[in-house]
């Protein structure tokens, strides 16, 4: 596995909350993030269908743009009743056309379980890849996984995204109400990142 020798990296995101959460995971590792936006750069389309191409698309874009090697995070949120839905589509069930409205991609998820006659608990699974990618076309790619059930109503005003509404297993907080280092030690995001850090950093 090629190792991150740069000191400086792009994170391949305009997500406020991937961005603020991979910093904080980032910080004690002396590396310069910069994030997408310090480039102007813009977003390219996400066409794959696996969370693994889609952060390949991400990150590789944003290495060759830049010149530096990119960090991308593709992440969503899958529910068993709904056949893995919304997965890698989570994004797209939040987009209104002026923006992204999570409210109304978590209600129309509750919505559909309803409508199914979904039996509780209703088990669900947030999934992270992320890919480190370098100027000259290498790739690394790091997947964490967390696994738990979707609740209603939502809960917890911290995290962002789906936050409120999963309850991850064994735990009595949703990613909402927890505290969110507590949430860094234990979210998907935390795991694919503890992979990043022993295969790239060490
Ligand atoms: P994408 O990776 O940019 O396609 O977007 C993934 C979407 O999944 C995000 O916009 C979030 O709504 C959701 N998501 C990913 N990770 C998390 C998380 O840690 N908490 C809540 N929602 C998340």
């Amino acid at each position: 596995m090629r190792k991150l020798t740069d000191t400086t990296l792009v994170l391949a995101s305009h997500n406020a909350g991937k961005l603020r959460e991979i910093s904080a995971l980032l910080e004690p590792f002396g590396k310069t993030v910069k994030s997408a936006g310090d480039f102007g750069l813009d977003e390219p389309e996400e066409t794959e269908d696996s969370f693994a191409g889609n952060a390949r698309i991400k990150a590789h874009y944003a290495a060759k743009k830049t010149g530096l090697p990119a960090l991308s995070d593709d992440s969503g949120i899958t529910v068993d009743a709904l056949g893995g839905a919304p997965g890698v589509y989570t994004a797209d069930w939040a987009e209104t056309g002026q923006g992204r409205d999570f409210v109304m991609a978590m209600t129309r998820v509750w919505n559909e379980l309803e409508a199914a006659g979904a039996p509780t608990p209703r088990s669900a699974a947030f999934h992270c890849t992320l890919c480190l990618a370098w100027p000259d076309g290498h790739d690394e790619l790091f997947e964490g996984i967390v696994r738990g059930q979707v609740v209603w109503p939502m809960r917890g005003d911290r995290g962002f995204g789906f936050d409120p509404v999963f309850l991850p297993d064994g735990e009595r907080e949703t990613f909402g109400e927890m505290d969110p280092e507590m949430k860094h030690r234990m979210s998907h995001r935390a795991m694919a990142f503890g992979k990043f850090v022993a295969g790239s950093l060490d």
